[in-house]
């Protein structure tokens, strides 16, 4: 059995939700990101499954290797940057809706992204809650 972890994410500027519930992704709402990739601006929507890759790009292209600086689809202000990835393209934090932060690499193509809990408590209260779904 494997557990399958769905984010919820909210800005962690204006604490707007960023999902949208009109885009569907893995046949959930979408995580929906502003995205600026060299003079065009554009949306990104991301999986809310934690480990899925699927993305759909608007107005922007899907060059893999690309960095996308990542703003707030409410507020419009760039998401911030946590620490720079391995790859060397910074890695921005959207604030969960159970607490804690996750970070993802600005790098179309790069895999690495992380979840910081803030209690471990509210980890295991997430996956309790995508077990319940049914889709794990
Ligand atoms: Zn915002
Ligand atoms: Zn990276």
């Amino acid at each position: 059995m494997t557990h399958q972890i769905q984010i919820t994410v909210k800005c962690p500027l204006c604490h707007h939700s960023l999902m949208n519930d009109t885009v569907l992704i893995d046949q959930l709402p979408a995580i929906e990101l502003e995205a600026k990739i060299g003079q065009k601006l554009g949306k990104i929507y991301l999986s809310q499954i934690y480990g899925s890759y699927y993305k759909k790009f608007e107005g922007v292209e899907d060059v893999v290797g690309t960095i996308a600086v990542f703003s707030c689809s409410n507020c419009h202000q760039p998401l911030p940057v946590i620490q720079n990835c391995d790859c060397r393209a910074p890695q921005v934090g959207m604030q969960l809706e159970v607490g804690g932060v996750i970070k993802i690499c600005s790098r179309n193509g790069c895999k690495k992204h992380s979840l910081e809990f803030e209690d471990v408590n509210d980890a295991f209260i997430l996956l309790m809650k995508g077990d319940q779904t049914g889709l794990g």
